[in-house]
C-alpha cells in the first residue's frame, strides 16, 4: 500500500486496523477504498474490497513515503538498472566536494560502446570527518556482490572515537587485484590528501594484489594484518582449538619481543607446525612488539568485520567469534 501510495501521489490514510482486517482510505470525500481481511477459506489474507477511483488532487506531502519505504522501493530499482551517471550527478549535485568517479571499459568504447568498468565513492563529509578528528587508521577489505550486477565492492573503513565504524569510500570493481586495489588508493590519497603515506596505518589480510597496491600509492605507510584475519584462516590443515586462539592473540598483543616469544614458545608446546604456520605472517606486521607507537590497536578489524557482515554480504566466509 506504501508503494501505491508513493507511485500514485496519494495520501493513504489507515482506517482500520487489528488483527483480523485492515482498511485504507483516501481524502475526505474521495471514493478510493481497499480493504484486506482474513481469508475465512483457507489461511492468509484477501483483498476483499477495492475501489481504485481518485477524484482527489495528486499531494507532493505523502505521509506514505518514510524512509525505509521510500529505500525499498527505489533498492530494487536501482540494484537491477542503475543509473549510473545520474546517480553520480546527483550526489555531486546535493554533496558538493564529494569524489564520484566512474570508469568505463576503453575496449568497449573502442567498439564504440559503454559499458562500466568501476566505480569510485568518496563523500565530502566523511572526507571532513577523517581529516578533523580520526585515528589515521584505515581498514582495507573487499567482498563479493550478490546482486543482478555481480563485481566485487572494495571498501575503505575508519574508526571514530567510540571504535565505531566509520566508512571512507567505496568502489566497485570487476575483480579485487592489484590494478584496482591501486587505482582504489590512488584516489583514496587524492580525496583524503594522504601524501606518501607518513604516518598512515593501514590493516587489511594483505591478499589478492593489495600489499603490492599500497607500497606503489603510500609507500612510507604502515601497513598491518588484521589478526582476526589470521584467526581465521592461519591453518587449514590443523585444527585449532581455544586455547591456540588464546596464544595467538596473546602474542599479537605482546608489547615487547621476549613476551612475544614466550607465547610462541607455549604456541610450539601445544603444536610445533602450528607455529610455522603462523610465522608465515610476518609478525612485523601483525605482533605489538614490532609496532611504532602509531599503531597498537589491533582490534578495529571486529567493527571492520562488522560493516561487511551488516551489509549480509559476508555469508561465504566464517564471522569471527565474538571472546576472540
Ligand atoms: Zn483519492
Amino acid at each position: 500500500m506504501n508503494f501505491y501510495a508513493i507511485t500514485n501521489s496519494k495520501p493513504l490514510k489507515l482506517r482500520k486496523s487489528d488483527k483480523i482486517r485492515v482498511r485504507y482510505r483516501c481524502v475526505v470525500g474521495c471514493p478510493f477504498v481497499c480493504l484486506i481481511s482474513e481469508d475465512k477459506k483457507g489461511p492468509g489474507f484477501k483483498i476483499k474490497t477495492l475501489k481504485t477511483e481518485h477524484n482527489c488532487e495528486d499531494v507532493f506531502e505523502n505521509p506514505r513515503a518514510k524512509t525505509k519505504t521510500l529505500a525499498e522501493y527505489f533498492r530494487s530499482k536501482v540494484q537491477n538498472n542503475p543509473k549510473l551517471e545520474a546517480y553520480a550527478n546527483e550526489i555531486r549535485e546535493s554533496n558538493p566536494d564529494s569524489d564520484v568517479v566512474i570508469n568505463l571499459s576503453k575496449d568497449a568504447m573502442a567498439e564504440g560502446k559503454r559499458r562500466f568498468l568501476r566505480m569510485y565513492i568518496c563523500f565530502n563529509a566523511m572526507k571532513l570527518g577523517f581529516k578533523q578528528g580520526l585515528r589515521p587508521f584505515i581498514g582495507l577489505d573487499g567482498t563479493f556482490l550478490k546482486g543482478h550486477c555481480k563485481g566485487q565492492l572494495l571498501v575503505d573503513v575508519a574508526q571514530d572515537c567510540q571504535n565505531h565504524f566509520y566508512p571512507l569510500a567505496w568502489v566497485v570493481v570487476d575483480k579485487e587485484n592489484t590494478l584496482t586495489w591501486t587505482w582504489f588508493l590512488e584516489l583514496l590519497k587524492h580525496s583524503l590528501n594522504l601524501k606518501d603515506g607518513t604516518s598512515i596505518t593501514f590493516m587489511s589480510d594483505m591478499q589478492n594484489g593489495l600489499l603490492e597496491a599500497v607500497r606503489i600509492v603510500l609507500p612510507l605507510s604502515n601497513h598491518r594484518f588484521c589478526v582476526r584475519h589470521i584467526d581465521a584462516n592461519w591453518s587449514k590443515r590443523i585444527r585449532i582449538s581455544g586455547e591456540m586462539k588464546k596464544y595467538l592473540w596473546w602474542s599479537a598483543w605482546s608489547t615487547y619481543e621476549e613476551d612475544f616469544k614466550d607465547q610462541l614458545k607455549n604456541l610450539g608446546e601445544l603444536s610445533v607446525d602450528i607455529v610455522k604456520e603462523l610465522l608465515r605472517y610476518p609478525p612485523q606486521n601483525w605482533c605489538r612488539s614490532y609496532f611504532d607507537t602509531l599503531c597498537i590497536k589491533l582490534d578495529g578489524g571486529q567493527q571492520f568485520y562488522r560493516v561487511l557482515q551488516l551489509l549480509d554480504l559476508r555469508s561465504k566466509r566464517q564471522a569471527y567469534p565474538e571472546d576472540a
